[in-house]
């Protein structure tokens, strides 16, 4: 099995901020993993919220070492080994996952969605992301953003009832909303949720920081609106306790180390009746198309990361005025363009 590595530069259409960081490029690794004539791919995007970068991750890929594997296809093998030579890396480590699973889908002569039996029709509906900007930014953003049915709106700095009001004068459609952490006290952020209520808003992700536990728990209790653990989430084993203070989680590839742990998530979050949603990093057509794989699985989709930026190199799933639209082409379904 032969791997090498490629960093990409995606370019933002719009500065994208959120209530910790602002950027207008986001870098990404794309892994490539050869073996029996067959190339496959995988992404990475670093998140410094969880320690990583493109150095950290061009690091990680150093250590791999496949000699004792015959093929791809023993990924479960695979994947343990992968996970067990360091801790965190979930965005490198994922990009080995992604690969892995193309490569099975191309050697099978299958689309992931067909080997897992999942009907491409039934995809959740994706929603656009709107990040915090000033009024007349957000005002042309939602307009570009027309032929999308639900709106996520980012919250959590000191403008949130501009933001959505500014919203509202101009659509009416279902909105999202994501605080990522932003707001810090309990009674704050209750007040907040219970005026969000009367926007039409179908839910809050990650209302506060998720080292406040307590104060998650004694929101969700009071709060008129679902809950849906972000930062609070990044793996598996983390999902039954989350079930005490949320109402759901937002699994992301990036976040979890891939499509394996991401399957395994979705069946725990299923047995504990928590809403499930899958989110993104700014991310190329691999990674977008990868979680779109499991879109079927899905209450709410969040898979725009490629649609954010200007200069994808990959083809791969297509979000058509927020239907998440597969191809038939074997594993991940993603051509180089
Ligand atoms: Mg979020």
């Amino acid at each position: 099995m032969k791997l090498s590595w490629k960093q990409y530069d995606l370019q933002l259409k719009h500065i994208f901020r959120i209530s910790r960081s602002a950027r207008d490029i986001a870098p990404v690794t794309i892994l490539e993993l050869e073996h029996d004539g067959i190339v496959a791919y995988g992404e990475a995007s670093p998140t410094k919220r969880y320690g990583e970068s493109i150095e950290t991750i061009d690091a990680f890929f150093r250590k791999l070492d496949f000699s004792s594997f015959d093929s791809p296809m023993m990924l479960e093998e695979l994947l343990n080994y992968v996970d067990s030579i360091e801790m965190g890396n979930t965005s490198a480590k994922c990009a080995v996952d992604l690969a892995l699973h193309d490569w099975v889908g191309k050697k099978l002569g299958v689309p992931l969605y067909e080997l897992w039996g999942l009907d491409p029709a039934k995809t959740a509906k994706c929603s656009f992301t709107i990040a915090i900007d000033s009024k007349e930014v957000v005002e042309q953003k939602v307009r570009e953003a027309e032929e999308f049915p639900i709106l996520k709106v980012k919250v959590g700095l000191d403008n949130d009832e501009e933001m959505i009001t500014t919203i509202r004068k101009i659509t009416d459609k279902v909105l999202y909303v994501d605080a990522n952490e932003g707001w810090k006290d309990k009674h704050v952020a209750l007040e907040k949720i219970k005026w969000l209520k009367d926007q039409n808003v179908e839910f809050v992700e990650q209302p506060m920081p998720s080292d406040q536990f307590d104060d998650l728990q004694w929101l969700r209790e009071k709060s008129p609106l679902p809950m849906i653990a972000d930062e609070s989430v990044l793996r598996l084993s983390e999902v039954p306790k989350l079930a005490q203070a949320f109402d759901g989680i937002n699994i992301k590839l990036m976040k979890c180390t891939g499509l394996r742990e991401a399957m395994r998530m979705i069946h725990t979050a299923q047995a504990l009746k928590l809403k499930i949603m899958m989110g993104c990093m700014i991310e190329t057509a691999v990674g977008i198309s990868a979680g779109a794989h499991l879109a079927p699985l899905l209450d709410y989709a969040d898979l725009d990361g490629n649609v954010l930026i200007s200069n994808d190199p990959f083809d791969g799933v297509r979000n058509i005025k927020g239907e998440l639209t597969l191809n038939n082409r074997p594993g991940l379904g993603v051509t180089l363009r």
